[in-house]
């Protein structure tokens, strides 16, 4: 089945949902908040919308993440018209993520949105129009000339489809140090086909001098095996590789698995945009996030034991919310939770030794 049609986050908002275990993405979007209010400014200065603006959230997930996004915007919009001592306009949002996307979790959170909305911002504010728009973001989702914004968060890394040509990719299954050079190659190849067609679609659909604003999980380092995007992957395999040795999953079945995901560096996000030539870089921000997002103290490197037990959970914990319809797809349900468990300590071993954090790169655009 393709990737398209098996891919979402876990839905609902029960213990093991996206919606419980996004405080990763949470961090993401709330980083992205100061670009986000200059490219604001810059459209509303430069007179790109009028009565209406029409804003999409790329790959917005459901749970509280996704109204975040939408009320962020909301505020930004209503200060910048307040100090230009111009009328609001209305607001057509448009919420857009994959079909298997639990929209329904979404929908029924509306009407306290609206009723806060109005509370907040009175009656004769907006009034702010919410739809959904299921489908792949590297395919056309709007008509041309149709977005004074675009906003997109933590959604770029996921690749449309497996890269192709990884059969030797033996038991890793990402980009990892034993990793063949055909693998890299083969992975920053897939990224930029993608990138290169989200931008390409982007700029039929985005009016001219519209804005753009993505934050893309990256990394830090040109190299990418010694980059620490790929040590939270080979712990994922190193927990797979286990379950093997306890005959608990196929060797084979992990040989034909790679994560359709890329975690660029920013001179080839860079790069992309520059060569793909409809949109110009703005502003550029970069910042890091504790693999365990609810571990702030990013220098103490004397957790008991214990605390990094509970640094091993929350990480689990993130991921699997993330991969498990993907993984349940390929190896089937029986394996995930004692999966999770295996991964849970060899990161909790991991974060003993060495605090490591993501990093995510967050650039604003203006279409050409
Ligand atoms: N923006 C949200 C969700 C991030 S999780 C937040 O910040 O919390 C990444 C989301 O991207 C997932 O919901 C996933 O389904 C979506 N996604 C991945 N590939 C996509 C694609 N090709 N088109 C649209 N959405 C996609």
């Amino acid at each position: 089945m393709a990737l398209v049609n098996i891919l979402h986050m876990n839905t609902g908002d029960g213990e093991l949902s996206y919606a419980k275990n996004s405080l990763l993405q949470e961090t993401g979007i709330r980083n992205a908040i100061p670009i986000l209010k200059h490219s604001i400014k810059g459209i509303a200065n430069y007179g790109v919308f009028k009565d209406c603006i029409t804003v999409a959230d790329l790959g917005c997930s459901s749970g509280t993440n996704t109204l975040l996004v939408v009320s962020n915007i909301i505020d930004i919009v209503h200060e910048v018209c307040q100090e230009n001592n111009r009328e609001v306009p209305q607001f057509q949002v448009c919420l857009n993520d994959l079909f298997g996307n639990d929209f329904n979790t979404i929908f029924k959170s509306l009407p306290d949105f609206y009723a806060n909305v109005k509370k907040n911002k009175g009656e004769a504010f907006g009034p702010c129009f919410i739809s959904a728009v299921p489908g792949s973001f590297y395919g056309r989702l709007f008509p041309n000339k149709s977005l004074h914004l675009v906003h997109c968060a933590t959604s770029n890394q996921w690749l449309s489809q497996m890269p192709q040509g990884l059969e030797n990719n033996g038991s890793n299954i990402y980009i990892a140090k034993t990793s063949p050079p055909n693998v890299y190659q083969a992975y920053g190849k897939q990224f930029h086909t993608d990138f290169t067609k989200f931008l390409r679609m982007r700029s039929e659909e985005v009016v001219h001098g519209g804005s753009m604003v993505l934050t893309i999980p990256s990394r830090s380092l040109v190299d990418l095996a010694s980059d620490d995007s790929c040590a939270f992957f080979e712990l994922l395999g190193q927990s797979l590789v286990d379950m093997v040795k306890e005959g608990l999953v196929q060797g084979a079945d992990i040989n034909s698995f790679n994560m359709p995901l890329y975690f660029p560096c920013e001179d080839e996000v860079r790069n992309i945009i520059e060569s793909e030539g409809s949109f110009s870089v703005e502003n550029l921000n970069v910042f890091k996030v504790n693999w365990d997002p609810c571990d702030t103290d990013y220098t103490n490197m004397n957790d008991s034991n214990e605390l990094s037990q509970v640094h091993g959970k929350n990480t689990s914990k993130v991921l699997r919310v993330a991969l498990e319809p993907l993984l349940v797809s390929h190896f089937g349900n029986s394996i995930i939770h004692v999966l999770f468990k295996k991964y849970e300590k060899h990161v909790a071993d991991h974060l003993s030794k060495k605090k490591t954090r993501h990093f995510f790169l967050t650039i604003s655009l203006t279409k050409k």
